[in-house]
């Protein structure tokens, strides 16, 4: 807990404000026994884990890192299985080497993973097959199918255990050498059919081959330092019954003498953000994660008036820590010019200058319906929105820290475009998604070069 505004802030207090995307629940007793349960069971992360990704984004807010953000736009409890963990973390990896590769800077990589259950709906309640149903709100509310659409408060103490499950492999899998820098990646450049671009992507995958050579033949892959490569987790923290129920006032593991300073910990995930329809500066999501010490991000997009921004880091980062705030930009190819450059200003001529972590989600402001109303994404809108960011920051003196992104490590057919040539056909080939369209491995390995390339130019 920190600053001038938390004396009256309490881990409930969020209750006595307006809450967006509130459910309600038919069954309260139900609820109550799922929140009792919640409090007692142990925090999925720990804080000295939290301090560290506060620190690593700190150095991104610096410039002096940057960082990976990608994962599911719906994890699902059945997407909890070996194969499609492992999928993420190598994708995540992979292109984590690309863009150390290209940026010439250490990348900080958060995946949507382990807990990133819940949905922000436009409307309760929508119409299948000419039936009024309730919409599905993630797997940790409902279910997807429609006899499981009523929501059901046993749902929350499910996903604590698929986040802890979840979590567990990832960190399993990540310290017994998954992440081993110097086994053999399949970078399969296949697809590629434009030869100009394929020869840029061979040069990246051809440098970063060698070098992992290299460093195996020297032994340095040996050192700790690359047999493990840290992976933090993150999900929107739309729920706050469940989060508060993980919150937890515990030792900051960074004070001096040790026990000598509290904070408020969720430690439902390292980081946690706000989403676009909840930010709202006097409702209850906001209230509620200014008392917590985790770092924390705000989307921002067309919608966000100029003159929020300070009041949001005002209300959310009092002590103006550097790294705290990740704002997270998702305006559309079409907006970005227009609306990015003004919210820069606004902060980065603020005694906000340089704290917070700008991070460009391509994704959020580029999805449109496309015939039979499949949601779907230009790979080429969300290539131009991320180049067009990169550009803004340029010419504004800020730094871009980072991308947020929804992608899978699955060949799906959500998006259009990138170097297979996916077309609207092809979306129907493996469309698995229940909500947002992702990139699949190769559209977001892609992304990467991209991003490398803009570097290295
Ligand atoms: C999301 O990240 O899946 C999401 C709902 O984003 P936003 O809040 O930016 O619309
Ligand atoms: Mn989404």
């Amino acid at each position: 807990m920190s600053g001038s505004a938390a004396p009256q802030w309490t881990p409930e207090s969020w209750r006595l404000k307006p809450v967006k995307q509130s459910p309600e629940y038919p069954d309260q007793a139900a609820l109550q026994k799922s929140l009792a349960e919640l409090k007692k069971l142990p925090p999925i992360v720990h804080p000295r884990e939290i301090i560290k990704l506060k620190e690593h984004l700190r150095d991104v807010a610096q410039g002096k890192a940057f960082l990976l953000q990608g994962g599911d736009c719906a994890e699902l409890f059945d997407y909890c299985q070996q194969d499609a963990i492992e999928s993420k973390i190598k994708l995540l990896l992979q292109m984590s080497l690309v863009l150390i590769w290209g940026a010439d800077k250490r990348v900080v990589r958060i995946g949507r993973m382990a807990g990133q259950y819940a949905k922000p709906r436009s409307s309760p309640m929508e119409t299948v097959d000419g039936k009024q149903v309730p919409s599905f709100r993630g797997d940790i509310l409902n279910g997807f199918h429609l006899d499981e659409r009523e929501l059901d408060p046993a749902r929350l103490v499910k996903a604590y255990h698929h986040s802890s499950a979840t979590l567990n492999y990832i960190r399993a899998a990540i310290s017994s050498g998954i992440a081993d820098l110097h086994r053999p990646l399949d970078w399969g450049l296949g697809h590629v059919r434009d030869p100009e671009l394929k020869a840029k992507y061979q040069e990246a995958v051809n440098f970063l081959t060698d070098m992992l050579r290299f460093m195996h033949t020297i032994g340095a892959d040996k050192t700790e330092k690359l047999d493990t490569v840290d992976l933090f987790t993150s999900h929107e923290g739309l729920l706050l019954e469940y989060e508060q129920s993980l919150t937890r006032l515990l030792d900051d593991p960074t004070a001096f003498p040790h026990g000598s300073k509290k904070e408020y910990y969720d430690t439902s995930a390292h980081f946690l953000w706000i989403g676009d329809r909840t930010r709202q500066i006097d409702h209850g999501h906001v209230e509620f994660f200014r008392g917590i010490a985790n770092p924390l991000g705000v989307k921002i997009g067309p919608t966000t008036p100029t003159s929020d921004l300070l009041e949001l880091l005002r209300t959310l980062n009092p002590d103006r820590e550097p790294g705290k705030i990740t704002l997270i930009t998702r305006y559309g190819a079409g907006k970005v010019a227009d609306l990015l450059p003004a919210h820069i200003r606004a902060v980065e001529d603020s005694e906000y200058k340089q704290t917070v972590v700008w991070q460009c989600d391509p994704m959020h402001g580029n999805t449109q319906s496309v015939s039979g109303g499949i949601k779907t994404r230009r790979f080429s809108d969300i290539f131009s929105e991320l180049q067009q960011t990169l550009r803004i920051h340029k010419e504004q003196g800020s730094y871009l820290g980072g991308v947020h992104l929804e992608l899978t490590g699955d060949a799906v057919t959500e998006c259009m475009g990138g170097s297979e040539g996916l077309a609207e056909d092809d979306l129907s080939t493996n469309y698995t998604s229940f909500c947002d369209p992702r990139l699949n491995e190769k559209q977001a390995l892609e992304l990467a070069f991209l991003i490398a390339d803009h570097y290295r130019q």
